[in-house]
């Protein structure tokens, strides 16, 4: 049985729609920033918090937990900046109760949601692993703490993890059923579609005076279904015991200018959207985009979806909607 820790949210409930096709599983969610209606019908789900002492010991202790699954986090960098204390205790906090608690029952095999934001402001093109990572914002920092916690328990207790960097994940289900909806929403995407289905009067583009070819930031776009693959893909390899600690990168390898998406999302929609320049939002890179080559290498993960086709099926999903 396999315990998905956010699996009513954007990434876990693609990964669960995956996953019940070969395995039991048990969503965790608080549904603070999830779905009731995003989990699957046949996986059994939980309303709780990692914070619940009692309620972590009572599912360790009534299932037996081949492997976790950890999506569930806070996000947003704007928001870590204004709130840390937010940051540290739903990511640092929540996710070092979770790894004590499956480590207290025998249970060691863990895969992480990390980012991108890990690496701070590159100081190459394309960035692989071994890049330094040095965060410049709470949620980055979050994140990348728990990932030195869980390099210093798979020593010390024989964990075994695979940590996923994501770049940007995008897109939805081509089955139509579940897609990208946060309140507030914040992601570029989503606010796309947004403003051309009428609920926003216009896009605004943070910052036209990038050091890039059109000035607006790049960024690498990964359809959220080949993310699922890919931990898909990390959870047979921990379980068949072909790797134990390996970090990953998610990307799709090629960057995209925040108006190239706004032009292509005007190619897909077939309309033309109204666009307000404003400042540079803290904390944003000029540019991220991932090399994927490892994972590519060492799993055999393939991205299926160009940005045409992420635009396509989150565009089919925002519209179906209203
Ligand atoms: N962005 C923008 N306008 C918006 C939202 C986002 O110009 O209304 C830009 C943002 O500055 C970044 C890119 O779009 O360069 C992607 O932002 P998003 O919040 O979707 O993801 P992030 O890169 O922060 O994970």
């Amino acid at each position: 049985m396999i315990l998905v820790v956010g699996g009513a949210g954007y990434i876990g409930s693609h990964f669960v729609e995956e996953l019940i096709y070969e395995k039991e599983v048990i969503v965790l969610d608080n549904l603070s920033t999830g779905h009731r209606q995003f989990v699957h019908e046949k996986a059994q789900f939980i309303e709780g918090n990692l914070g619940d002492e009692q309620l972590l010991h009572n599912i360790f202790r009534n299932y037996k937990i081949d492997a976790v699954v950890h999506f569930a986090a806070s996000s947003l960098v704007g928001e870590s900046i204004v709130n840390p204390l937010k940051y540290y205790e739903n990511n640092v906090n929540a996710t070092f109760f979770l790894l004590k608690t499956m480590l207290s029952y025998g249970v060691k095999k863990f895969i992480f949601s990390s980012t991108a934001a890990t690496y701070g402001i590159p100081s190459v093109d394309i960035i692989k692993e071994d890049a330094p990572t040095n965060p410049i914002n709470p949620y980055g920092k979050s994140k990348l703490i728990i990932e030195w916690m869980l390099d210093d328990f798979a020593k010390s207790y024989n964990l075994d993890y695979v940590i996923l960097r994501y770049f940007n994940a995008a897109g939805a289900h081509i089955n139509g059923r579940i897609g990208e909806n946060h309140t507030p929403e914040t992601h570029l995407l989503p606010l796309i579609l947004e403003h051309f289905l009428g609920t926003r009067d216009s896009i605004s583009v943070f910052g036209s005076d990038y050091p890039t070819k059109d000035g607006t930031c790049i960024r690498d776009y990964v359809h959220v279904t080949d993310l699922a693959k890919a931990h898909l893909l990390s959870l047979h390899a921990l379980l068949e015991n072909k790797l134990n600690r390996e970090v990953f990168n998610l990307g799709n390898g090629s960057g995209y200018s925040v108006m190239e998406v706004i032009s292509t999302c005007e190619r897909v929609v077939q309309k033309k959207a109204i666009i307000q320049i404003e400042e540079r939002r803290a904390g944003d890179p000029a540019k991220l985009v991932a090399s994927s080559d490892k994972i590519m290498k060492l799993l055999g993960w393939r991205p299926e979806h160009d940005i045409l086709s992420i635009i396509e099926t989150a565009w089919k999903w925002h519209s179906s909607r209203t």
